[in-house]
């Protein structure tokens, strides 16, 4: 072999070489964030990775402030504590932001999962319309980014948009948000230009897509990988995930099943047609059975927390119609319910937004009729659970997935601003 040719064989080698360590520090960083601390054996033994390797990827990681070390003391072990390798990542963090019909929400989460930065407005955003809506979310994310900045942050790694319809995910454009009255809105070019076009990515997904990945990731049906979990806003979604990936469907538009038409001649619904699912049992159902107009309870310019607070408080003091309107709508979910229970057959069926607040009324009624109504004996072996992350579930999911380019090449992260930030190597 000539010198030459040497040589010429050796660029690409390289250019291997580097995939290949990337890939390796990739491998070692997601799993330990899936699968929780360990030692470096462990570690070793868990990624198919050799001692020494493993002990370069961690020195890397460890440089990029993506993982610590700290000691463990184990029962009934005489002698020197053994060391495990945990995530770290405080100083790279994702944003995720929800706009819904009455509120808008964002969350800043960091690599260990610790939320930097949590707010929700409540606000008209039918009427605010699309640019004012845009106005108010760049002033807070720029809050978020102020905030995570004096906790140490960098900049945020991404940025993920939760929205209650159609999303066209790749070119970032909403499709049709039937009750917020939006269609074919560049949002992310829009949201992008408000931030001074960073960086870093923005997307954009439906808010039950996103919800379903933050139940995944840190709700009470956290690793199940089959579940649906069910939007409860004025509009009524669902997330699926089937053995462990979400179900999205051709285009992209899976999910929309509060247009299931469960009442035919019934109320006419934001897409334009009767009878709609979401028509039976959203937020809009739930007050409009429950309230007068007048009511405050009504009134979209108040916070939806506060507003659920009182109808449960009703509800405790045995109001009648209150109650009897929390019966309707379990009813009609367990109705809706059946059918995504005999099509996908979950382990669990989570209940998230409004649902989950006043969950102890609806379950009963819910439950008859999907035991009456569910093909397979037990329901399939499905339970109904209450999500525990509220109204939080789809920024949490925007965050999470704001995070992805990080764990897919941890390598682009660059070193914390100040020493010692991480816990170090020991
Ligand atoms: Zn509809």
């Amino acid at each position: 072999m000539t010198d030459r040719s040497a040589r010429r064989s050796f660029l690409p080698e390289r250019a291997d070489q580097v995939t290949v360590r990337r890939t390796n520090v990739a491998v070692t960083l997601r799993s330990l964030r899936d699968a929780g601390p360990r030692s470096r054996a462990r570690l070793a033994e868990d990624t198919g990775l050799n001692k020494t390797t493993i002990s370069s990827v961690i020195a890397e990681l460890a440089e990029r402030g993506l993982v610590a070390t700290r000691g463990v003391h184990r029962a009934g072990a005489a002698g020197r504590p053994g060391v495990v390798v945990e995530v770290d990542g405080r100083h790279v963090y994702g944003i995720g932001i929800e706009l819904n019909v009455d509120y808008i929400a964002v969350l800043a989460l960091d690599l260990r999962g610790s939320v930097l930065f949590e707010r929700r407005l409540p606000i008209d955003v039918p009427r605010l319309g699309p640019g004012r809506t845009l106005d108010e979310i760049t002033t807070m994310v720029n809050e978020a980014i102020g905030v995570a900045d004096r906790q140490g942050g960098t900049d945020p790694v991404g940025i993920t948009v939760a929205i209650p319809g159609l999303v066209e995910t790749n070119p970032g454009v909403l499709i049709f948000a039937p009750n917020l009255g939006w269609r074919d809105f560049r949002l992310v070019s829009e949201l992008s230009r408000r931030l001074g076009n960073p960086s870093y990515r923005i997307r954009m997904d439906n808010d039950a897509n996103l919800s379903a990945i933050g139940e995944w990731a840190f709700g009470v049906a956290a690793g199940t990988a089959d579940l649906v979990y069910l939007t409860g806003e004025v509009g009524v979604g669902a997330g699926v995930v089937v053995d462990g990936q979400l179900l999205r469907g051709a285009e992209g538009f899976g999910g929309e099943v509060g247009h299931m038409p469960l009442e035919p001649g019934g109320q006419v619904c934001g897409c334009g047609r009767r009878g709609c699912w979401e028509t039976m049992v959203g937020l809009g159902a739930l007050l409009r059975l429950a309230a007068s107009p007048r009511d405050d309870v009504r009134d979209p310019s108040l916070d939806l927390e506060e507003r659920l607070k009182e109808i449960v408080r009703r509800a405790e003091a045995n109001d009648s119609r209150t109650l009897s309107a929390l019966e309707q709508i379990g009813a009609g979910l367990g109705v809706g319910a059946s059918i995504l229970i005999n099509l996908f057959n979950p382990k669990v069926l989570v209940l998230g937004g409004y649902f989950a607040r006043v969950g102890p009324y609806i379950l009963e009624p819910m439950v008859a009729e999907l035991q009456s109504r569910v093909i397979a004996p037990g329901m399939g072996g499905c339970r109904v659970e209450l999500s525990q992350l509220g109204f939080t579930a789809a920024v949490r999911g925007g965050a999470q997935v704001a995070l992805e380019p990080v764990l897919d090449d941890p390598t682009t992260v660059r070193p914390p601003r100040r020493k010692g930030a991480s816990g170090g190597v020991a």
